[in-house]
């Protein structure tokens, strides 16, 4: 089977290209998914009978606020021309990557199912991400309504991991997180009140689902995260002690934006496919990444 990833340049891509070499990696720089015509020509070039769809416009809170217009064409655009083109060029198979922000705002019972994706709007400080989103998971279950596709998709938590951004205006909290512990002496702020509930995953993790689904032709959507689910104040407790800066003092500017409260989802469908699998700890995963981290990255 040939293989293409989109979004090969990203987080999740290069976390995959270390355990998928052989796959045809894309990034934007090869072409513009945003352009159909850009889609029609890869797939002419590459030919491929699986395509994992990672490349989305991908940003932090603010960020997310800020651009609304560009979250919703640019995500609409991409998702719409992949997976209308798949179906042109007969892809066999076809996983793409949701996202636990896409999940409403507010639920009854936490965690959240795999079918409870629909079941309210999405929180207002990422509503056009979300929509986008939530626009292609509807565009997939429609090919598979109406042709019959073997195609699917995953759910996967906030990611963190050695190949993620860290400049100011678009890096993930944990991300943000590594780089305020590495350049503090004595104290780090963040924003919000602390409390919001999260679930965060080590990328390399998401990429070894992907894989494990592609060797085993596994065809179903999952929600992917362990099931630890902490407040960010005991995240930066934890990043404090990977990092080995307890004496750090954090404080929170409550006049900034927390972001949805809690969305944290439940992963027992994935497991029980999955055999043997663990999950990195939050502590391992951000020991990793801020030791990769300082080595690359000089004050
Ligand atoms: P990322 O690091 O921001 O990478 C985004 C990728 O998309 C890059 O390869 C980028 O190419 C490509 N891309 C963006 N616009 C494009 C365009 N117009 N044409 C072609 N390629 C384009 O993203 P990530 O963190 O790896 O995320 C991968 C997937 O997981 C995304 O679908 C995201 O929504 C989902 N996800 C991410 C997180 C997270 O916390 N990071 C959490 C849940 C789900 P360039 O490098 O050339 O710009």
């Amino acid at each position: 089977m040939k293989t293409l990833i989109t979004g090969g340049s990203g987080l999740v891509g290069k976390h995959l290209k270390d355990i998928l070499p052989d796959a045809v990696y894309i990034s934007s720089k090869d072409y513009d998914l945003t352009w159909i015509d850009e889609v029609r020509d890869m797939m002419n070039k590459h030919e491929p009978d699986f395509v994992i769809h990672l490349a989305a416009r991908v940003g932090g809170i603010l960020d997310n606020i800020n651009n609304p217009v560009d979250y919703l064409e640019e995500n609409v655009l991409m998702n719409t021309n992949i997976i209308k083109v798949c179906h042109e060029f007969e892809v066999e198979k076809v996983i793409a990557v949701l996202s636990t922000c896409i999940y409403p705002d507010v639920v009854e019972t936490y965690p959240m199912k795999e079918e409870d994706l629909f079941n309210g709007p999405p929180t207002p400080t990422n509503f056009s991400y979300g929509f986008a989103k939530r626009c292609m998971a509807a565009h997939i279950n429609s090919y598979i309504e109406q042709y019959d596709k073997k195609w699917s998709y995953l759910i996967p938590c906030n990611l963190y991991g050695e190949y993620d951004k860290y400049e100011e205006h678009n890096s993930h909290f944990v991300s943000a997180l590594i780089r305020k512990i590495y350049e503090a002496d004595d104290e780090i702020e963040l924003w919000g009140t602390g409390k919001p509930l999260r679930q965060f995953m080590y990328g390399g993790d998401l990429a070894r689902v992907i894989k494990y689904m592609i060797d085993n032709e596994i065809v179903d959507n999952f929600n992917v995260a362990p099931k630890e689910v902490y407040n960010i104040n005991e995240i930066a407790e934890i990043g404090k002690k990977a990092c080995k800066k307890d004496q750090i003092v954090v404080n929170y500017d409550n006049t900034k934006p927390d972001g949805q409260f809690r969305k944290d989802v439940d992963s027992s469908k994935l497991l029980s496919i999955l055999e043997n699998f663990e999950f990195t700890t939050l502590e391992k995963g951000i020991k990793k990444t801020y030791d990769t981290f300082s080595k690359k990255y000089h004050r």
